[in-house]
């Protein structure tokens, strides 16, 4: 499903205006597809472009950024200076939450097509945002790389399994007609059912069975479900060539389970509604690549500067076409490992792992945070375990501190605290307690599986 591969496509946008929005969505696809061959120099370089007009608009036209983006140009070649760009503070989602008016642009020409948009509160909070149709055509375009990465014909049946949009429905099941607006006027697309992820999962799965799709899309969480009911009942879906995952936390063991018991292969997206798409799979191997186009993507290490290959920091990200609310240094709260660059041939950082919110941190007893990621294969090998939650003990108050020279013996040289070990020291043994249960219930505790 490329333009390359479909010369029909092309002949369908000869019957447009040049200045319909999907002429505009091609043009920025054939955009996408050279430039994701191009070096991660000339890719920074783009980006710098994009960046120095962003501060420009920011500089002159939002009342949040008014003398906070002195001294990030340099006034000879007019390129980001990257030490003054370091220095920026992050910008968090509390911030967007309380200067939301400020952080609009007060100067917009008046055919400016906007749009309003409300992210999904995953954190329990919706925020408000305004983009552009300049935004969303790069959204879509983005799109269109990702399903071209993949191989995804559109002309076969999508069933998508997520969160419902707009208005409450009575039906669980939206039914399209044809494939992903605004495609559908490009390309030949086949059917498209929305289902509400808050549908119970057997009844998911007999949807499925009945109405036989080629594509999947749904959040990981609710694919574990799946791929549990499709091992319960011992029923296929043979149709199904590719699952998608998006808004959740991937583990890798999700891969090779949707291999076993599906037979295809599952494709991971990672995204946010105030960035559009942020990284997605490589065509050829399991990590990501950075939509560096769309998104300018930091990975920051405790120190706030920017993590190596094999490091794992905090995700920050500048949408580079927020034209009308430019969010610099965006904190989402996420956070990556960093891998080396992809023998693909793609000049796009690759993020090795991404991983959830800070909220999804184990806390060790002493205090230090690890990322957690809890296998499926443990309890589903125990015939009799049909379900499982994993609660937080609470934390054990912390040992009194040390009192001054404790370090030092009567007699003895005074040695500081060990600043560096290799290896790294092994983790601490965690206390753990299984107990039995004939049903369980959601909420209170934190339901992992
Ligand atoms: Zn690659």
């Amino acid at each position: 499903m490329t333009f390359a591969r479909n010369p029909a496509a092309y002949e369908r946008l000869r019957h447009v205006s040049p200045d319909s929005r999907e002429t505009q969505i091609a043009h920025i696809h054939h955009s996408l597809a050279a430039t994701q061959w191009w070096s991660a120099d000339r890719l920074r370089q783009l980006q710098n472009l994009r960046l120095t007009r962003l501060i420009g608009l920011a500089q002159r036209h939002v009342p949040f950024y008014a003398g906070k983006l002195e001294g990030l140009i340099d006034a000879i070649d007019g390129s980001v200076i990257p030490a003054a760009w370091a220095t920026l503070p992050l910008l968090t989602k509390a911030q967007i939450r309380s200067d939301g008016a400020r952080l609009r642009s007060q100067n917009l020409p008046s055919d400016t097509r906007l749009f309003a948009t409300k992210t999904s509160g995953s954190t329990g909070v919706p925020l408000e945002l305004v983009q552009t149709a300049e935004f969303w055509d790069n959204f879509y375009a983005t799109k269109l790389r990702l399903l071209t990465w993949h191989s995804v014909d559109l002309r076969h049946k999508t069933i998508e399994i997520l969160p419902p949009r707009g208005a409450p429905r009575a039906d669980p099941v939206r039914r399209l007609p044809a494939g992903e607006s605004p495609f559908n006027a490009i390309f030949d697309s086949g059917p498209y059912l929305r289902v509400s992820i808050f549908t119970a999962i057997e009844w998911q799965l007999e949807l499925l069975v009945r109405e036989a799709p080629q594509y999947l899309l749904t959040q990981p969480s609710n694919l574990r479900l799946l791929l549990r009911e499709l091992r319960r009942s011992g029923r296929r879906i043979p149709s199904l060539r590719l699952v998608r995952t998006q808004a959740g936390q991937l583990d890798p063991d999700l891969r090779t389970e949707c291999r076993e018991v599906l037979g295809v292969p599952l494709v991971d997206v990672y995204g946010a509604t105030e960035a559009g798409y942020i990284a997605f799979q490589c065509p050829k191997y399991d990590h990501y690549h950075v939509q560096s186009e769309l998104n300018l993507v930091e990975v920051l290490g405790d120190d706030g500067r920017p993590c190596q290959p094999g490091q794992t920091g905090r995700i920050v990200v500048t949408p580079l076409f927020a034209n009308v609310m430019p969010l610099f240094r965006y904190d989402l709260g996420d956070y990556a490992e960093v891998g080396p660059p992809c023998d693909c041939g793609r000049g796009l950082p690759v993020l090795r792992r991404i991983f959830g919110r800070q909220t999804e941190l184990l806390t060790l007893p002493s205090g230090e945070k690890r990322f957690s990621t809890f296998g499926s294969r443990i309890f589903t090998k125990i015939p009799s375990v049909a379900q499982f939650q994993i609660a937080k003990a609470p934390r054990p108050p912390p040992p009194p501190p040390r009192p001054p020279g404790a370090w030092a013996r009567p007699g003895r040289r005074r040695r500081g605290p060990p600043s560096f070990r290799f290896p790294p020291p092994a983790p601490p043994p965690l206390r753990h307690r299984i107990k039995y249960w004939q049903t369980l219930r959601r909420g209170r505790c934190c339901l992992l599986s």
